[in-house]
């Protein structure tokens, strides 16, 4: 007999261990029972039953994978997760997988085929059988059948099907597109209402999705076009495949630089070995080229690239520029692929027909043969961590499996994070930099307006107002940054000076003017906005900073002719919509582009010679240490996005802070000035990068049971301290978390920082020994947050 750890993707603290007949390669797939329950599984270590106990072992019930699902290296690196994030393997494991590798057990089973092969037969007998041949009841059935197995293979041969539980994500999507026709009739004898519908139609690509007017638009407009045979409205199946950006650009020929050709050297160095190497590169620099370069080396030996990107959704040119260079062997991974779809995906990667993953962090994920190098973009984004467990940073995960498969990891940014800063000056990675566009494209000219200065707090400047002016007269574009949505921050009482706040939050809710609504940004939970004070009846009310809704408002009135464009998550909830303001501005159909961080990313667009941000201060406010640093790449990204061919760029800071360092640097575009000062006060105040940070979250809905369990927590922390005492491990709360409810969960942590990474994990590891959390009181180990809000 075998004994073997199976891995569940369950929070459960102790090893599960199962006995089989038959050996069971490491990272296979197994059903087991556990509780009653059948589960998949991740075949972990061989072990041995524990001697002097007499324990019966249950045995795995079907091996579903005599190829593991799960590489060597990437079954080390769940290890690697879990023990570092605190999480379970399976956790981990399963982290890493497409969920349609996970045989669902309600899942009906339903026979296509005349024929039966010989291996199938006891199936179908089975299923002739069974009133209900769902996979639970014919794994009753057959005992000593390999079904699982057989399902996968006759799923392939075609011989039956799956019907799973209605999964919203597996519906072949449909959306309904607009198809432009030849009109028989005039356009001047349409109403105003049709005209100004066929106009904004005429916009759009010949074909495309409704959505992306119909925020503008009325249904009765659309219907009566249809009518009239402007137009024909055809629902067209979503195709993953297809996702190709439509204007996907002719290959560029490039002559390298020389600091491109020379960063490609340095790095080419290290070719065959783990090296990390911090590409710094100011915005518009050529880091893509470089990267295109590097991957094209890597694939000329038969190497492999993830190439990891903070959101696939926003970056449509980088999608474009590498569909372009690498065509069919390039895997995207984009949110909008069915699960099936991801599965076929990750086949095709796994066997080594795709050779390029390019995808978000879960992409560091992707089973590629012959791994021989990882591309990090802006990897200073938060969007690299992961939220909800396991709480991964994908930049980190991405040198982690580097190291295992001895490969080398490119990290790019023009505003490192100053993690990496600090590791590059250190000498833990090796340091490439471009510190000039190519073709003597120069950065853009930076003005910084104090608002402070401004009659009556108008919220564009004179300087400002005078910039837009001039574009608009000579046909340039302009992009506006404000990052927050909505109409105004809060909506407070004149009288009694209460704040609206959302009854889950406690947290102010943002004004909505377009559907009078207030929102909560934090929950989603909405309400009518109230015309009386709830709590005095009164009617004034003060409203707070300035969202993209009122920016839009009042850029309608001051430039009534320019063709403006909002891009908000609220205006923006498809993909499309993104898609089609690129279009739209590519097509030179906008004059003002006005967004929130959404617009800050990647756009480089030729006749953008303006870059506006209304309000500088908005993230710095946040009482979070790296509230500077966000601050700063921020207004550098949004910077970038100006001038970047041979026209001129101007970038104009309003603020109210215009001596701060991050908005002084940024204005300077100085990202070295800024880490240094920025380094200063992180050493000062034991911040990462010179202290490693935990934080430990406990939440529960009920606020007496919180607090009384965080101060029972004393003794625990008292132990703690006196193990690992100052400086070694500073111990912080617990305390009321910034955001004190979220969701109706009140909220509390404890933050730990220590000197290195060792004494961080042993003290969460004491502390987890020492403490028992009740099971009212949710608790969350964030190993190295992005926030501590
Ligand atoms: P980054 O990724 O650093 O922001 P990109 O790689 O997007 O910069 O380059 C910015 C622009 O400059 C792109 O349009 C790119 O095609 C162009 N570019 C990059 N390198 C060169 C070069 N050596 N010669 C001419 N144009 C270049
Ligand atoms: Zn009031
Ligand atoms: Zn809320």
């Amino acid at each position: 007999m075998h004994y073997y750890v199976i891995h569940l993707p369950l929070e459960i603290p102790k090893e599960l261990i199962y006995c089989s007949s038959a050996e069971i390669v490491e990272g296979a797939r197994v059903i087991v029972n556990l509780s009653g329950r059948l589960w998949t599984g991740i075949c972990g270590a061989k072990t041995r039953p524990e001697e002097d106990k007499d324990i019966r072992y249950k045995a795995v019930i079907e091996v579903l994978d005599t190829v593991p699902v799960l590489s060597p290296e990437l079954m080390k690196l769940g290890y690697w997760m879990a023990d570092y994030y605190h999480c379970s393997v399976g956790k981990a494991l399963f982290a890493m997988l497409p969920a349609r590798l996970l045989p669902e057990m309600e899942a009906n089973v339903i026979w296509l085929s005349e024929n039966v092969p010989e291996p199938f037969i006891p199936l179908k007998k089975a299923i002739d059988k069974s009133e209900n041949p769902v996979l639970k009841t014919l794994r009753k059935e057959l005992t000593s059948y390999p079904l699982y197995k057989r399902i996968e293979e006759g799923e392939e041969l075609g011989l039956l099907k799956i019907e799973r539980r209605l999964n919203h994500k597996d519906k072949p999507r449909t959306v309904n597109f607009i198809i432009r026709l030849q009109p028989t009739l005039e356009e001047d004898t349409l109403p105003l209402k049709q005209r100004e519908a066929w106009e904004k139609i005429k916009e759009e690509e010949p074909s495309f999705p409704m959505s992306n007017i119909s925020s503008t638009i009325s249904y009765s407009a659309i219907k009566a076009l249809v009518k009239k045979g402007f137009i024909k409205i055809e629902p067209r199946r979503f195709d993953p495949e297809s996702v190709s950006f439509e204007n996907s650009s002719p290959l560029k020929q490039i002559t390298l630089n020389y600091a491109q050709v020379e960063a490609i050297k340095d790095i080419t160095e290290g070719f065959g070995t783990f090296n990390v190497n911090l590409l710094y590169g100011i915005t518009g620099s050529g880091k893509t080229e470089v990267y295109i370069e590097l991957i094209r080396h890597y694939l000329s030996v038969n190497k492999t690239v993830i190439f990891l990107i903070p959101e696939i959704a926003l970056t449509p040119q980088m999608v474009d520029r590498f569909q372009s260079n690498f065509g069919q062997i390039l895997a995207i991974q984009h949110s909008q692929l069915t699960e099936k779809d991801r599965l076929i995906q990750w086949q095709k990667i796994k066997s080594g027909e795709k050779r390029i993953v390019i995808g978000a962090r879960s992409a560091v994920f992707a089973p590629l043969p012959d791994l021989g190098l990882i591309i990090v973009d802006e990897e200073h984004e938060g969007t690299y961590k992961q939220e909800s467990a396991p709480r991964y940073q994908g930049r980190d995960l991405a040198i982690v499996r580097a190291q295992i498969q001895n490969a080398q990891v490119i990290l790019g940014s023009a505003t490192p994070a100053l993690e990496s800063w600090h590791n590059a000056q250190n000498g833990k990675y090796k340091l490439q930099k471009i510190e000039s566009r190519p073709l003597d494209y120069c950065l853009p000219d930076v003005q910084v307006v104090d608002l402070r200065d401004e009659y009556e707090h108008s919220l564009i400047s004179a300087p400002l107002l005078e910039a837009i002016d001039k574009r608009l007269q000579r046909k340039e574009q302009v992009i506006l940054f404000q990052n927050r949505r909505g109409y105004s921050s809060f909506m407070q009482c004149l009288k009694c000076g209460k704040l609206i706040t959302c009854k889950n939050c406690e947290i102010s809710m943002s004004y909505h003017r377009d559907r009078e609504e207030m929102q909560c940004h934090y929950c989603g939970n909405t309400i009518p906005s109230p015309r009386k004070c709830p709590y005095c009846g009164s009617y004034s009310f003060a409203y707070g900073a300035p969202g993209t809704q009122k920016i839009e408002q009042n850029l309608k009135i001051l430039f009534p002719e320019a063709k403006i464009l909002r891009m908000d998550s609220d205006s923006a909830r498809k993909r499309d919509t993104y898609k089609s303001m690129y279009n739209r501005m590519k097509n030179k159909e906008v004059d003002i582009l006005l967004g929130t961080q959404m617009i800050s990313k990647g756009l480089d667009f030729p006749l953008v010679t303006l870059v506006g941000i209304v309000m500088a201060d908005i993230s710095l406010n946040l009482p979070d240490f790296r509230a500077a640093e966000r601050t700063f790449q921020l207004l550098t990204q949004v910077a970038g996005r100006s001038g970047r061919r041979d026209k001129a760029g101007e970038v104009i800071i309003q603020t109210y802070n215009p001596q701060h360092y991050a908005i002084e640097s940024a204005s300077q575009q100085n990202y070295i000035r800024f880490a240094t000062e920025e380094l200063g006060y992180r050493k000062k105040l034991y911040y990462p990068p010179y202290y490693r940070l935990a934080r430990i979250l406990f939440q529960s809905t009920d606020l007496e049971t919180l607090k009384k369990e965080m101060s029972n927590m004393r003794e625990v922390l008292y132990l703690l301290r006196k193990q690992i005492p100052m400086p070694q491990l500073l111990l912080l709360g617990p305390s009321v978390a910034p955001f004190s409810k979220i969701s109706s969960y009140y909220r509390y942590h404890l933050i730990f920082k220590a000197q290195t990474v060792k004494i961080l994990q042993n003290a969460i590891r004491l502390f987890n020994s020492l403490y028992n959390c009740p099971s009212n009181i949710r608790k969350q180990i964030d190993i190295d947050p992005n926030t501590l809000m």
